[in-house]
């Protein structure tokens, strides 16, 4: 038996790098799925058609989890469609690097509401159906520097900071429904979002990690899979750093 057979997860910026990986992961252990991204391209489509020839099902909403209504929305017409939700990953993210001195509150508003407030909205979205069906995961993509902090990051790292507070919170106020909430840590991993730092700067941060390298977006689903099964059926309210020791 595959470890999330019967098992529906909604899984938010799963088009690409992480969202995509963990989507991959969870097919080839029999989760039907629920995907989103900002825009439902050929890329997209692409993926829905790989997902679906694994015999799970799969369908992908354009959706901003940003936006409140948006994020009610997919989780209203995937209930139609999937009639459950039991996991909820989510990993929609980006990044707006700069000092705080050239920070404007654009470049705040941004990052806190993509990846800090998308977080608020698909939870709040699920919760109805997780509660009645005394059954849930919800794992929340943090980031190390939402623990350690990072000079040019004040806004993503404000915002997975509160990523993390907000899992804490809802592992204590929803636990006792049998609903978990844990978040991922991952350190520097090669995606796009990655990518886009310049060459010198990816050698120095590979130099000072203990495993000597970035991680990869399967090494992160590999723990996304752990939290989403009931192998971590006694595991809630954690941050799990996936970071090859870089933060300790
Ligand atoms: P990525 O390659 O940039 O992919 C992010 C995905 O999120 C894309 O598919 C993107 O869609 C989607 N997205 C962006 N804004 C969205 C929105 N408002 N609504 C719905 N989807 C949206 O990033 P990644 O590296 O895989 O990162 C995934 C998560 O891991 C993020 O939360 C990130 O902060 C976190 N993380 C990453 C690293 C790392 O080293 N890579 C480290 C720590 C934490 P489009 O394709 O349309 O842009």
């Amino acid at each position: 038996m595959k470890l999330l057979e019967g098992k529906t997860a909604l899984i938010t910026g799963a088009s690409r790098g992480i969202g995509r990986a963990i989507a991959e992961k969870f097919a080839s252990e029999g989760a039907n799925l629920i995907l989103t991204d900002l825009f439902y391209d050929d890329n997209a489509k692409a993926l829905v058609d790989q997902l679906s020839a694994t015999g799970v099902k799969v369908k992908m909403y354009a959706s901003d989890a940003s936006k409140f209504d948006q994020a009610q929305n997919v989780v209203d017409e995937a209930a139609k469609e999937f009639g459950q939700i039991h996991i909820l990953v989510n990993n929609a993210g980006i990044t707006r690097d700069t000092l705080l001195m050239r920070m404007t509150e654009d470049q705040w508003d941004l990052v806190i509401n993509v990846n800090l407030k998308s977080v608020f909205n698909l939870t709040k979205a699920v919760q109805s159906l997780m509660l009645k069906q005394r059954y849930g995961s919800i794992i929340n993509m943090s980031s190390v520097v939402g623990v350690s902090g990072n000079a040019g990051q004040a806004n993503y790292s404000a915002s997975k900071a509160g990523i993390v507070g907000f899992t804490k919170s809802v592992a204590r106020e929803l636990g006792s429904r049998n609903i978990r909430c844990n978040a991922i840590a991952p350190g520097f991993i090669l995606t796009e979002m990655t990518d886009k730092l310049p060459e010198d700067v990816r050698k120095e941060w590979a130099e000072k990690i203990p495993l000597k390298r970035g991680g990869t977006p399967d090494e992160v689903a590999k723990v996304a899979l752990f939290l989403a099964s009931d192998l971590s059926s006694y595991v809630s309210g954690q941050v799990i750093q996936v970071c090859g020791a870089m933060l300790t």
